[in-house]
């Protein structure tokens, strides 16, 4: 677990100059974040006007050092994922987040795969969550705009912290500045299986590119023994009369409630492949908007959350805007 210091704004202070001393910016950060905070607030602990001034200057300078150790066009498995569908799509997703826009559908879908999520976590219930990360003050971060890739950080100490001993939920690693992330990584005495939860019915192509980004970033910092999805028995859903959106409210039996299958034989023929594929979405994050003209790929697998932007009737004979 990440340790953060109770007290004052000056041991705070000394906190997170003693974090950037040994490279720990995601804990340096931190610190640093609640110094500025219990200055701003004026709290009563005997300090002047100008010492407090002083310390926020300093904090925030730390924070700046902190920030540019996060700063990256990190992919991770949902951009990875993206490109493989459009490398349009991850560019918006990167550089244009705020205009997507989700269809209620779409969210039920999202929502129903954290349900099965948190539901297959019961398989194997002695698990710790690595992305469980003292929430109230990452958020709480976000008010000075500290890079998400900070909250990454945290949850890959975490996850650092704990593989090798125990079951670890949302086990998380980073590998050629790619970051993954997998539902359940069991720790069989020393040997690490991978468990990727799904709420379908079947394995696709995409779920199979997705474990396969996964084995590529994990297997450089965990030897994996073997790899399985977890997906949903349609057979049991049928028998109970139940969508995939409606097993969160239901009494279930967890064991018949999913099939869990080995896809190891078929990712690791991929690597080679994925390798590839990480370097062209590096390349299409390196570049202007691309010039993809909207398609089938923009209702396959599901609605394009930018399909309103696209379909706006935009000239594409530039190559790039
Ligand atoms: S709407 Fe189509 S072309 Fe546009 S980003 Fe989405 S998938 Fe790509």
């Amino acid at each position: 677990m990440v340790k953060l210091c109770e007290g004052s704004p000056g041991v705070y202070l000394e906190a997170a100059r003693e974090c950037v001393g040994r490279k720990a910016y995601a804990e340096g950060a931190v610190n640093a974040w609640w110094c500025v905070k219990y200055c701003e607030e004026g709290e009563p602990y005997g300090m002047s006007v100008e010492g407090m001034q002083s310390m926020i200057r300093e904090s925030q300078a730390v924070l700046r050092k902190c920030k540019k150790h996060f700063e990256s066009n990190r992919l991770s498995k949902t951009t990875f994922v993206y490109g493989c569908i459009c490398r349009r799509l991850l560019w918006l997703y990167k550089n244009r987040n705020a205009m997507r826009r989700i269809s209620e559908a779409t969210r039920k879908k999202f929502d129903a795969g954290h349900v099965i999520g948190e539901l297959a976590q019961r398989l194997f219930p002695d698990g710790v969550d690595a992305s469980a990360i003292d929430a109230d003050r990452v958020i709480d971060m976000t008010r000075v705009s500290l890079p998400f890739n900070i909250r990454q950080q945290l949850w890959l100490e975490q996850t650092d912290a704990w593989f090798r001993t125990r079951t670890v939920y949302e086990a998380a690693f980073v590998y050629d500045d790619v970051f993954a992330a997998v539902d359940i990584l069991v720790n069989a005495d020393g040997r690490h299986i991978a468990y990727e939860v799904k709420s379908h019915r079947s394995v696709t192509d995409t779920i199979l590119r997705d474990c396969a980004l996964q084995y590529y970033v994990i297997s450089r910092s965990c030897r994996l023994d073997d790899f399985f999805i977890v997906y949903v028995d349609e057979n049991y859903l049928d028998e109970l009369g139940l969508t995939v959106e409606e097993v969160a409210d239901a009494n279930v039996d967890i064991e018949r409630l999913f099939v869990v299958e080995s896809v190891m034989s078929r990712i690791l023929p991929m690597q080679d492949e994925i390798r590839a594929k990480v370097r062209e979405c590096k390349d299409v994050l390196a570049h202007g908007e691309p010039a993809v003209k909207p398609g089938e790929q923009c209702s396959t697998p599901y609605e394009c959350m930018f399909a309103h932007y696209c379909r706006r009737g935009a000239d594409y004979s530039d190559g790039y805007y």
